[in-house]
């Protein structure tokens, strides 16, 4: 096992599952946290801000600070601001969205915007997706924080913004640009908020199609756990297999 020096760590199946923390994760930070090692945790969820988030981390005793979380609603916040300057955006979100784009000084307007912006809305509504779909016909930017397609809960499965982004992309013709996991740019963004370099860096997560798939096309090492979404046995189907692949986070620093 090689010595890192940076480490990009999933939420949700990694550190807790839903309302229970997991045990082994709580310890891996702390053994970061007593080492020096940087880390911040990398997340799709694009409805929560960072304060949020590093409140749900420290209620389970995790050492979170605020500094520490990037969503994709900050990656694509800085995205657009450093592609499209001067844009005014159309955003259809939560906090964790409209709070982003504010802290990088983008106005958020509802008519003739220059891109729209997409994340998770649980008060979406037709005019919203009707407003999307025109403006990206006029040629707005179409940006997405993230792709996921359906959300597990106690009770089922529900729609994630990906469903929605689906919607818009089937109408206008037009495929959004993807900010979070599996795409890189939201790693490519934590890099730069640590200083480290790929090369020296390893992403931590449990889901393959997002969290291992993100570092694989940011060039870093990955590190598989099976406390969520994808097993052991599955890991061992796939063509491009992670770095390393563990039961749980305990493994890793023995
Ligand atoms: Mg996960």
């Amino acid at each position: 096992m090689k010595n890192y020096s940076a480490y990009l760590i999933d939420l949700d199946g990694t550190m807790y599952r839903g309302k229970e923390v997991i045990a082994e994760a709580r310890q891996f930070i702390e053994h970061l946290q007593a080492n020096g090692i940087p880390y911040r945790y990398v997340t799709n969820n694009s409805s929560r801000t960072p304060e949020d988030t590093a409140k749900k981390l420290q209620n389970f005793g995790i050492e979170a600070s605020v500094e520490q979380i990037v969503t994709a609603s900050m990656a694509a916040a800085a995205h657009i601001k450093s592609h499209f300057p001067e844009a005014r955006a159309f955003a259809i979100g939560e906090r964790g969205l409209t709070d982003a784009l504010k802290e990088v000084g983008i106005e958020i307007v509802e008519e003739s915007p220059d891109v729209v912006i997409m994340g998770i809305d649980r008060e979406n509504n037709y005019k919203k997706l009707r407003n999307a779909c025109l403006y990206v016909q006029q040629g707005a930017e179409f940006l997405a924080t993230n792709p996921d397609i359906k959300v597990p809960t106690e009770k089922g499965l529900v729609p994630g913004n990906g469903a929605f982004i689906k919607l818009v992309e089937n109408v206008t013709g037009v495929e959004p640009t993807v900010i979070g996991k599996p795409k890189r740019h939201m790693i490519d963004f934590a890099l730069e908020q640590i200083g480290a370099n790929a090369e020296d860096t390893i992403m931590v997560g449990d889901n393959y199609d997002t969290d291992i798939l993100a570092g694989m096309e940011a060039g870093l090492d990955t590190l598989h756990v099976h406390t969520g979404v994808t097993t052991l046995d599955e890991i061992k189907n796939k063509d491009r297999r992670p770095t390393y692949s563990i039961e749980t986070l305990e493994e890793w620093f023995k």
